[in-house]
């Protein structure tokens, strides 16, 4: 079994319940190990549009790192994602940040995801749920967040997850 960390980031509509139906629908294809804390970051890129709600996720799955992509991309489609602005506002974005300790350079797929390690609002959740998972590319993780600290006072924990199934069952 590999395993995945993913990175989810909603914008738009009932932010909670988005990235509640996103855990849901990743339970379907993939072995839901862990979710971080929601938190709330103020908007980076494209500035005029809502805070987001980012949490990451850590699966187990035997899919292949393809396989893994165009899953996150159908769960997108599924819960409305539509692509226009490059950064801007979206209903849910699953973006695959590490795949084992696997360095992927294809045309469709760049793993650990290219600009994880300048985005605090990623790195913070990541680092939250893999405290002691030993890689090369967490270890980055943690090194690099420790340089981000300006970026990181626009981040709030908004609400933490006690379980992953106490946070899918729940009402939001
Ligand atoms: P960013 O990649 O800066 O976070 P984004 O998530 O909004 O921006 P998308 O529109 O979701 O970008 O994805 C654009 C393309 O990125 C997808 O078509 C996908 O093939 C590609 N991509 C490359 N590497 C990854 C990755 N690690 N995870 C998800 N998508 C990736
Ligand atoms: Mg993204
Ligand atoms: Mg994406």
């Amino acid at each position: 079994m590999n395993d995945v960390f993913l990175s989810i980031g909603t914008n738009i509509g009932e932010r909670e319940n988005n990235l509640k139906q996103a855990v849901r629908l990743l339970q379907h294809q993939f072995e839901v190990i862990n979710v971080s804390s929601i938190y709330e970051t103020a908007p980076v890129g494209y500035l005029d549009q809502p805070s987001f709600l980012n949490i990451a996720v850590h699966v187990k799955t035997s899919k292949s790192p393809f396989d893994t992509l165009f899953t996150c991309q159908a769960i997108e489609n599924e819960l409305g994602r539509v692509r226009d602005i490059r950064w801007g506002p979206r209903i849910i974005d699953l973006d695959i940040l590490l795949y084992n300790h696997e360095n992927i350079e294809a045309e469709n797929l760049i793993v650990p995801h290219p600009r994880m390690y300048e985005r605090a609002f990623v790195l913070v959740p990541l680092v939250e749920i893999a405290p002691n998972f030993a890689c090369e590319q967490l270890a980055q993780a943690r090194q690099k967040l420790d340089t981000l600290d300006r970026e990181k006072e626009g981040i709030t924990q908004w609400k933490t997850i006690a379980t992953v199934d106490e946070f899918v069952r729940s009402e939001s």
